[in-house]
């Protein structure tokens, strides 16, 4: 009888485990026209190994006019990543070309568009304190909320 309860518990833990591992918590958001996000906080569960935040532009102005993405970055970092986005240009959707202290990005996306980006936990501290923007020029001053992983 023992036997058969350890044999059991064995297999619920071998078929739980990858499962809890890849748990992937999906965001929603989106950018508009006037130049805002409709959330200006998002909260992740820490026992997500993975999040996509998928990135709507509900408004119809082209992305060199009123482009949009969604990046994450420390709040230590998110002077110094916007002030050098900047510099890098629209060819580089703002955002200089792989740096480290962009934890996490979309591409820049216009009118109607709908982009996503998956991206490991494994890169976020429980309780860490993140920020979240659009780094098109300017745009980061309306375009920005917390990021909370908790
Ligand atoms: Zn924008």
């Amino acid at each position: 009888m023992h036997m058969y309860i350890r044999t059991l518990a064995i297999v619920a833990l071998t078929t739980l485990t990858p499962t809890a591992f890849a748990k992937t918590c999906a965001v929603a958001i989106s950018g508009d026209d006037a130049m805002k996000y409709d959330k200006s906080e998002i909260a992740v569960a820490a026992s997500c190994s993975k999040i996509t935040v998928t990135l709507t532009h509900t408004g119809k102005m082209e992305a060199k006019v009123m482009g949009h993405d969604w990046v994450l970055a420390k709040t230590a970092d998110f002077d110094g990543v916007t002030k050098d986005g900047m510099k890098a240009g629209m060819a580089n959707d703002f955002l200089p070309p792989g740096d480290a202290r962009v934890i996490a990005h979309t591409k820049l996306i216009g009118g109607g568009e709908t982009t996503s980006v998956t991206f490991d936990t494994s890169k976020l501290t429980k309780g860490g304190d993140y920020t979240f923007f659009c780094s098109f020029p300017g745009h980061w001053g309306m375009m920005k909320g917390k990021f909370v992983f908790k």
